[in-house]
C-alpha cells in the first residue's frame, strides 16, 4: 500500500483515513482532544469510551466499524491520483474492551494489522474471530501480517486466561482475613474482576474514574468506590509496588496479585515463606516457562510465582502467548509479517520463530534483539505501524508520577512525600502487559 494512505494506531502522519485498534495508551499516542487529520475508524466500544478518554475531541470524526462486515473505503491514489478501493473489516481481538485487529485488501493485496490481541485456544471468543477471518480470507493469501509479539518469545508460555482467573480466586478465598490488591489498568481486565466478584459474590473497589469506565461498559452493580463494601480493591497499575504492600500490611494484613504474562520481579519470598498459611508455593521462572502449558490447566497451581511475602504474580495476559502466536502464524501462513512491538525486554524478529511457517518460506535467519527504530519505519511499508514504547515510557511515567500525587492512594491516607518515594524508589512495576 503507498503512503499516505492508511494509518493504524499512528497519528502524526498525514494519511486520507485513520484507524485505532484500542484505547490503550501505546496505540494513541499522538491523539489529543485537538487533533482532526482526518476521519478515524474505530470499534463500537471504543467509540463509546473516546469521549472519556479524549474529552472535547471532534466525535464527527469517528467513525464506527461494525465487526465481521467488510467496509469499502474511496481513497486516492497518492502516485497516480486515481481513485481506489480499499476494503476494511474489523475482528474481534479479544484483548481490552473495543479492541479489534484490522483486515485489508486492495489493489496492494491482503494485509492484516492485529493491534493487541488475546487468541486463546479454548476461547469461544477467538475461534468465532478465527472463523471470520478465515472465511474473509477465502483462498486469497495474507501478503503481510503486522504481528502483536508482545510475548513473542518462548519464554512467554502461559495459561489461558480462564486458568489464571481461577488462580486469583484460589488466593483470594485461602487469604480470608486479608485485604486484596490487584494491579490494573485503565482498561482492561474486566473479565477477570467479574469473575473474581461472581465466583466469591463481592463488589470490588476500583478509583472513581475506573468506576466511570466500568459504567460506561455497562457494569453498574459490580463495582464500587466505597472501601467499607469489600476487601478487593483493583488499583492502577502505577501505584502497586512493594512498598506499597509493606506500608499497608502496617495497618491491616494485605496481598497484592499482580495479572500479567511477564512475573512481577521484585524482592524474592524467602523459600520457606509461607505466611499466609496460602498452599501456593513459590517456584522458579524456569519451571514455569517450562512447565506450564495450555495443555496443563490441572497443575494451574504452579503458575502462580511469589515474589514476595505479600505479592503473588499470576500470569492472566490480554496478549497472546508464545504458543497462541505460533498457532495464528501457523494458521495465516502470511507471505511476510512484522512484528509491531519494536521494545521489549526480550524482543526478538518474529520472523526468526516463524519464517519458516511464512508462505514465502521466509528463512528465520534474523536474531534482532534490539531492532533499530528506522529498521522498523522502513519496513512498514503503506501502513505506519512503527510503535516505540521505550520513547513513551519516560513520558508516560512522569504523568503517572503527577497523577499519583492527586489520588487518594488506595483508600488509604498516604503521605504524598511518601507516596512519591515509593513511585520512584519502590519496586519497579514490568510495563510490558497492556500499557495505560
Ligand atoms: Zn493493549
Amino acid at each position: 500500500m503507498e503512503k499516505g494512505m492508511i494509518s493504524v494506531d499512528r497519528w502524526s502522519e498525514g494519511s486520507q483515513v485513520y484507524f485505532l485498534t484500542h484505547l490503550h495508551a501505546d496505540h494513541t499516542n499522538g491523539l489529543s482532544p485537538t487533533w482532526k487529520r482526518g476521519p478515524l475508524f474505530c470499534s463500537s466500544v471504543t467509540a463509546k469510551l473516546f469521549p472519556f478518554k479524549f474529552p472535547g475531541f471532534n466525535l464527527s470524526l469517528l467513525s464506527v466499524l461494525d465487526v465481521t462486515h467488510w467496509h469499502s473505503l474511496s481513497l486516492i491514489s497518492p502516485s497516480s491520483g486515481l481513485e481506489t478501493t480499499v476494503q476494511v473489516m474489523a475482528i474481534d481481538a479479544h484483548h481490552c474492551p473495543g479492541a479489534v485487529m484490522y483486515l485489508f485488501r486492495g489493489e496492494f493485496g491482503c494485509m492484516l494489522y492485529t493491534g493487541d490481541f488475546r487468541w486463546e485456544t479454548t476461547s469461544k471468543r477467538a475461534q468465532i474471530g478465527r472463523t471470520t477471518l478465515l472465511n474473509a480470507l477465502k483462498n486469497e493469501k495474507l501478503d503481510i501480517l503486522y504481528l502483536d509479539n508482545t510475548y513473542c518469545n518462548p519464554l512467554y508460555s502461559f495459561p489461558s486466561r480462564e486458568v489464571a482467573a481461577k488462580q486469583v480466586v484460589n488466593i483470594i478465598s485461602s487469604h480470608p482475613e486479608h485485604d486484596i490488591i490487584i494491579g490494573i489498568d485503565s482498561l482492561g481486565k474486566e473479565d477477570l474482576l467479574l469473575y473474581i466478584s461472581r465466583l466469591l459474590n463481592m463488589k470490588i473497589w476500583v478509583w472513581p474514574e475506573r468506576l466511570q469506565i466500568m459504567h460506561l461498559l455497562g457494569f453498574h452493580d459490580i463495582f464500587t468506590t466505597k472501601t467499607s463494601l469489600t476487601r478487593v480493591r483493583a488499583v492502577p497499575r502505577y501505584s502497586f509496588s512493594v512498598d506499597t504492600l509493606e506500608g499497608l500490611n502496617t495497618l491491616h494484613p494485605t496481598i497484592g496479585i499482580m495479572p500479567s504474562g511477564i512475573p512481577w520481579a521484585v524482592k524474592t519470598a524467602k523459600p520457606n515463606d509461607n505466611l499466609f498459611g496460602s498452599s501456593i508455593s513459590r517456584h522458579n521462572r524456569s519451571s514455569w516457562s517450562t512447565n506450564v502449558a495450555m495443555k496443563k490447566p490441572n497443575e494451574n497451581l504452579k503458575i502462580v510465582e511469589r515474589y514476595h511475602q505479600y505479592i503473588y504474580s499470576v500470569p492472566y495476559s490480554d496478549h497472546s502467548c508464545f504458543p497462541e502466536i505460533q498457532e495464528f502464524v501457523k494458521l495465516l501462513q502470511p507471505t511476510n509479517m512484522k512484528g509491531i512491538v519494536s521494545k521489549s525486554p526480550s524482543y526478538v524478529d518474529p520472523l526468526y520463530y516463524f519464517g519458516y511457517l511464512c508462505a514465502a518460506n521466509q528463512p528465520s535467519k534474523r536474531l534482532c534483539h534490539k531492532l533499530e527504530g528506522e529498521e522498523v519505519g522502513e519496513r512498514v511499508e503503506a501502513v505506519h505501524v512503527k510503535r516505540n514504547r521505550g520513547s513513551r515510557n519516560s513520558t508516560d511515567a512522569e504523568s503517572k508520577r503527577r497523577r499519583a500525587t492527586q489520588v487518594d492512594f488506595l483508600g488509604v491516607r498516604v503521605n504524598r512525600v511518601s507516596l512519591l518515594r515509593r513511585l520512584r524508589c519502590g519496586a519497579k512495576i514490568v510495563d510490558i502487559d497492556c500499557t495505560e
